[in-house]
């Protein structure tokens, strides 16, 4: 059993609290109520007040809450209405200010809370986003579970492809391995992408039939305890790469090595992403490297910190985060190589296996 980190996490949310002046914080971001309490369910309010934490959810989970939140607060299930009973739990406390999650709350809920009581409603940003940035043991191990599973998932599906099958196919293969390794679910579309739509950052898998010498780009991710992996591959289907595809997939592996080897906990999140758009721009390929490179991972698949042009916060230590350069070249295909990275007191560590040599599909 891990160290049970629940109440140091409410704690630390709690001194927020009181350097900004709120009585109370309602959470509402399903991540952060699964991060504070352990509650896994899809609805729930979770109030965190001085004194106690309170989480308010219906019948659905009246046996399943209780259960999965243990001491960290006292579960309150209404069958008829969830706000209703935060009202009373409210009412009982009389606060003056009352945060909120001002990228979560909609305005409709918003409405609703106010109606609840004479106190003020303050939007708050990040407040517990700001803790999940920094990974404790537990939850690295638990990334490394999810990138190990992802990564033996593609080993087994690899080899079975074929040019003239389509990318739904592959999808459903990859998508089956993941699941029968003990994936909770999908944390994204898994993204299956065949010659030029390769060059689609965010394609969708479609029923494309996947051509002969054609760039296959897979990017795909596995969920552990809640925790998510995210890995990027791109390989040749049905015959040997040709000089042009070779020569842009070393620019591509070459940066993300160069932002594997040297992205670190304090550099800013452009700092970061220079490191691989350097190479990429000096190739001539810059204009073709339009997103950023990467991201965090934890609970949720993209959160806190930001690796790109304009990220100018440092990166927090402890932070788990995607290294994701490519080259888009419209009507031609691209080329992206993902990798998850714990930037650890003693630098990087690669959590995934950076696989990442020319794989020709024969
Ligand atoms: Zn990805
Ligand atoms: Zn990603």
């Amino acid at each position: 059993m891990t160290a049970d980190r629940r109440h140091e996490r409410q704690l630390a949310v709690r001194d927020v609290m009181t350097r900004d002046g709120l009585d109370a914080l309602l959470v509402t971001h399903l991540p952060n109520i699964r991060y504070l309490t352990g509650f896994t369910g899809s609805a729930g309010l979770l109030l965190v007040l001085p004194g106690s934490t309170v989480l308010v959810t219906d019948f659905r989970y009246s046996a399943q809450a209780p259960l999965e939140v243990g001491n960290s607060a006292s579960v309150e299930i209404d069958q008829a209405n969830v706000w209703n009973r935060l009202g009373r739990v409210l009412a009982a406390e009389g606060p003056a200010a009352v945060g909120v999650e001002g990228g979560y709350l909609t305005l409709r809920d918003a409405d609703r809370l106010r109606a609840l009581g004479r106190f003020n409603v303050v939007p708050t940003a990040d407040l517990v986003e700001r803790f999940r940035a920094a990974k404790a043991p537990a939850e690295v191990s638990a990334i490394i579970a999810a990138a190990t599973l992802a990564q033996e998932a593609l080993a087994e599906v690899l080899p079975s492809i074929r040019d003239g099958e389509r990318e739904i196919d592959v999808a459903a293969r990859l998508e089956g391995a993941l699941r029968r390794r003990g994936s909770e679910w999908h944390p994204f579309q898994t993204i299956v992408a065949s010659g030029p739509r390769a060059a689609l950052p965010h394609a969708r898998t479609t029923t494309r039939t996947i051509g002969r010498g054609e760039w296959l780009l897979l990017d795909f991710g596995a969920q552990v305890d809640g925790y998510c992996a995210d890995l990027t591959r791109t390989v040749v289907v049905g015959a040997r790469a040709d000089d042009r595809q070779r020569a842009v997939y070393d620019v591509v592996r070459r940066a993300q090595a160069r932002a594997l080897a040297h992205v670190a906990a304090g550099m800013t999140g452009r700092e970061a992403d220079a490191l691989a758009r350097e190479p990429i721009v000096t190739a001539g390929f810059g204009e073709a490297f339009g997103h950023s490179l990467g991201h965090g991972l934890g609970l949720e698949v993209h959160e806190a910190p930001r690796l790109s042009p304009t990220a100018e916060a440092a990166l927090p230590l402890h932070a788990v985060v995607t290294v994701e350069p490519g080259v888009y070249l419209p009507g031609w295909g691209g080329v992206r190589l993902e990798d998850d990275v714990y930037l650890g007191p003693d630098g990087p560590r690669c959590l995934s296996d950076n696989r990442t040599e020319l794989i020709e599909l024969l």
